[in-house]
């Protein structure tokens, strides 16, 4: 049998690669992960992390404004943006040394440098190679911008977060998740925020109800968002960018944000020298057991461009492990599942959604009730915010099952991770009808709503009278 330096070589110290080094050691895996860059990988770095403590930073602005309605009088304070830079990137060093930590203290042998593949069993770490049993690829994705003239002026969410200095004026060009957060964020911030979205409305994939909810609230907030809007080309002139768009109209802005897309890190890796296989968007292509066209090599996470969340490149990484070592002693082998992944947008406010869209729930399972509630929050009864609260589940008729569960409000992913946990667990309308609500909260409106409303697309106010739930 041959003799391998590692069980198991790790390439990139992301959410996914650090999960399974550090899982993988503790189990008693000769374990070695590369990284590049700063540890941690895009959420700790340039992702999840950064992007919400800026949403954050940006909610006291909403809280400033609403306080004078409930007696709070006097100066609201302003933003110093290089405070709030420099804070988070303490915040981020720190994360990056407990990074480091913990898998110095599971015995992961840990690389700094670019690692490329060059064989089923061997990386190279600059001039050094490694041989391993097992290679885990997760090397994550990097954003892309599309050809446009004058593309060297753009940013990505890379170098949002150190902009410098302040951009007053910024331009957002997309309409996902990132770019509708980053709208959300820098409006929030003081920036005055021009989005443009190519399609007929922003969050395509989203329940059609949240999306056109959401696009109304970030207007009502201040973002000028635009549909079926792009760039025909950007020069940078001594009054900042001068952006054309693709209607003739044009836009000055101080930065010009692409949130267009990203794709799977797999330049220079060495994946032909190897022979692995890509898919048709250059993703590494794999099986249910994340195993690679060569057998001992393995990836999860972005790099794989299914489910580019966090949670799931955890999620992958922990059943990885356990396929390759065997399950925890007195535990079941961890597998992952794809159905009802919970996920938020961090959007001013907040989405929150786990399951189907009404869309695609009708498609899956025909006859589909429909529950609707669009209010007021008690908050905003005196903040004299106009904002408005979206919720919103789908019942298939056939088996009572809540399928969808979708909401746009404050807060909206922390409450939705724990209906995602009922839901998980199949739970059905008469489950739902049957919880005490938490009285007087925002989520209590997920376990009153009792009739079903077959016309979505009419607003419909809640059946109760109850005092929270003002729909003025
Ligand atoms: P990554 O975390 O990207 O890690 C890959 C690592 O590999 C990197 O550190 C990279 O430097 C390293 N690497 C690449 N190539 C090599 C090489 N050849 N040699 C050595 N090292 C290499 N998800 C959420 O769930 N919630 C959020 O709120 C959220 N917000 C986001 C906000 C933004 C702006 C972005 C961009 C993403 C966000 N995501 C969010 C997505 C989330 O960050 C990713 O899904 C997650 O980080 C993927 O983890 P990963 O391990 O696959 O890759
Ligand atoms: P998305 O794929 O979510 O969105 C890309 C957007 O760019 C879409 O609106 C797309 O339009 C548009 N677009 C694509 N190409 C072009 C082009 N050539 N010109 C103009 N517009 C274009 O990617 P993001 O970059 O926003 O985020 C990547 C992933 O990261 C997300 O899908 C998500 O999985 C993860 N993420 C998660 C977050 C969270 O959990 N809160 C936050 C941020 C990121 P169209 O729809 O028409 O194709």
């Amino acid at each position: 049998m041959q003799n391998f330096d590692f069980d198991l070589f790790v390439i990139g110290g992301g959410s996914g690669g650090v999960r399974a080094a550090r899982m993988a050691a503790q189990r008693g895996a000769r374990v070695a992960l590369a990284e590049v860059a700063a540890m941690g990988g895009t959420c700790v770095n340039v992702g999840c992390i950064p992007k919400k403590l800026y949403s954050y930073a940006a909610h006291y602005a909403e809280a400033f404004e609403e306080s004078r309605g409930f007696g709070w009088v006097g100066e609201a304070p302003v933003l110093d943006w290089e405070r709030l830079k420099t804070n988070r990137a303490r915040e981020i060093s720190r994360l990056n040394g407990i990074y480091s930590q913990l898998l110095e203290s599971a015995g992961v042998k840990t690389i700094a440098g670019w690692a490329t593949l060059r064989d089923g069993h061997t990386v190279q770490v600059d001039d050094q190679a490694f041989t391993a049993k097992n290679i885990l690829i997760a090397t994550g994705g990097a954003p892309t911008v599309p050809a446009v003239p004058g593309r060297e002026h753009v940013l990505t969410s890379d170098r949002i977060f150190d902009l410098q200095p302040f951009p007053k004026r910024l331009l957002v060009v997309g309409g996902g998740y990132i770019a509708c957060e980053f709208s959300s964020i820098f409006n929030g911030l003081g920036a005055k925020v021009i989005q443009l979205y190519r399609g007929s409305q922003v969050l395509r994939g989203f329940d059609e109800d949240v999306r056109a909810f959401i696009a109304t609230e970030m207007r009502k907030a201040g973002v000028d968002l635009r549909l079926h809007a792009d760039v025909a080309a950007i020069t940078r002139t001594t009054e900042g960018l001068d952006v054309q768009l693709g209607d003739g109209q044009r836009v000055r802005a101080d930065a010009v944000l692409y949130a267009t897309g990203r794709e799977p890190n797999v330049q220079g890796l060495g994946l032909e020298a190897a022979g692995v296989a890509v898919n048709g968007k250059g993703a590494v292509e794999v099986n249910a057991q994340y195993q690679s066209s060569v057998p001992s090599i393995y990836a999860v996470g972005d790099v794989t461009a299914r489910v580019q969340l966090t949670p799931v490149a955890l999620g992958e990484a922990m059943a990885l492990v356990d396929h390759l070592l065997g399950p925890v002693a007195g535990k079941n082998s961890r597998t992952m599942s794809y159905d009802f992944i919970p996920t938020a947008v961090f959007t001013h406010p907040n989405i929150g959604t786990v399951g189907y869209s009404e869309a695609d729930a009708r498609e899956k399972f025909g006859k589909v009730s429909v529950y609707r509630a669009d209010f007021k929050a008690l908050r905003h009864t005196l903040s004299g915010s106009a904002e408005r609260t979206l919720m919103k589940l789908l019942v298939d008729d056939a088996s009572d099952r809540v399928v969808g569960l979708h909401m746009v409000g404050p807060d909206a992913g922390e409450i939705v991770q724990g209906f995602a946990v009922a839901m998980k667990a199949g739970a059905t309308k008469a489950v739902f009808d049957g919880t005490i609500g938490i009285h007087p909260t925002a989520a209590e409106e997920f376990v009153t709503m009792r009739e079903p409303v077959r016309e979505v697309a009419a607003t419909t106010l809640p059946q109760h009278p109850l005092w929270n739930k003002n729909p003025i």
